[in-house]
């Protein structure tokens, strides 16, 4: 499967985005660019995907842009980075619908990602998601921000079976193409659009 994204990808233009599944640890090593969890080499800034077949390094090639100060209220767009039971990391990519880079780090306690209680983040969202969240503290080192509004949460996110996207079916809940595997989030209203952007 995960040759797939790799078949798919080496020979296009396309852009990937935080979070996509590029290779499994065994075949590849993650250069610049990625991120390794478990057994999956996965993107950590948008871009285009490279390959070095020599190396067996995969990569991901950021368009450098001069990066934009975040302020309280920016919108912002990443990739979920790390999960615990009481909040994600995210990584920061896109802010007011700019691109950043180097990526900011943005941290959003289980308090803030939904307005139901959560025991567990896992409740709403899961390590690779697609999130568009607020920033509620840009003077903390990381970034605090929050999912809780109606354009703000999941707006992108793989099967944890087989790595195809989910669709959206239900108002949280999400299945998927390939596998009909059912899954959990908090989405937003846009949920797998494809836009990056924020709408007032
Ligand atoms: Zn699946």
């Amino acid at each position: 499967m995960t040759l797939d994204i790799y078949n798919r990808i080496k020979d296009t233009d396309e852009l990937v985005f935080p979070g996509t599944r590029l290779a499994v640890t065994e075949e590849f090593i993650g250069g610049q660019g990625t991120f390794s969890e478990g057994n999956y080499i996965y993107a950590a800034v948008t871009g285009k995907v490279n390959i070095n077949i020599e190396k067996h390094e995969i990569s991901v090639m950021s368009k450098a842009k001069p990066t934009v100060v975040p302020k309280n209220g920016d919108i912002v767009i990443g990739g979920i980075v790390n999960a615990s039971r009481q909040m994600i990391t995210v990584s920061v990519n896109y802010i007011n619908n700019k691109e950043v880079y180097p990526t900011y780090t943005m941290v959003i306690h289980v308090s803030q990602i939904s307005r139901e209680y959560l025991d567990s983040v896992d409740e709403a969202v899961r390590l690779a998601d697609i999130v568009r969240a607020k920033v509620i503290d840009s003077k903390t080192i990381p970034l605090q921000g929050s999912l809780i509004g109606s354009q703000l949460g999941v707006i992108l996110s793989n099967c944890s079976r087989c790595g195809r996207k989910l669709e959206k079916i239900g108002r949280d809940k999400l299945k998927c193409s390939e596998c009909s595997y059912f899954e959990k989030r908090t989405t937003t209203i846009d949920y797998g659009s494809g836009k990056l952007a924020f709408k007032t």
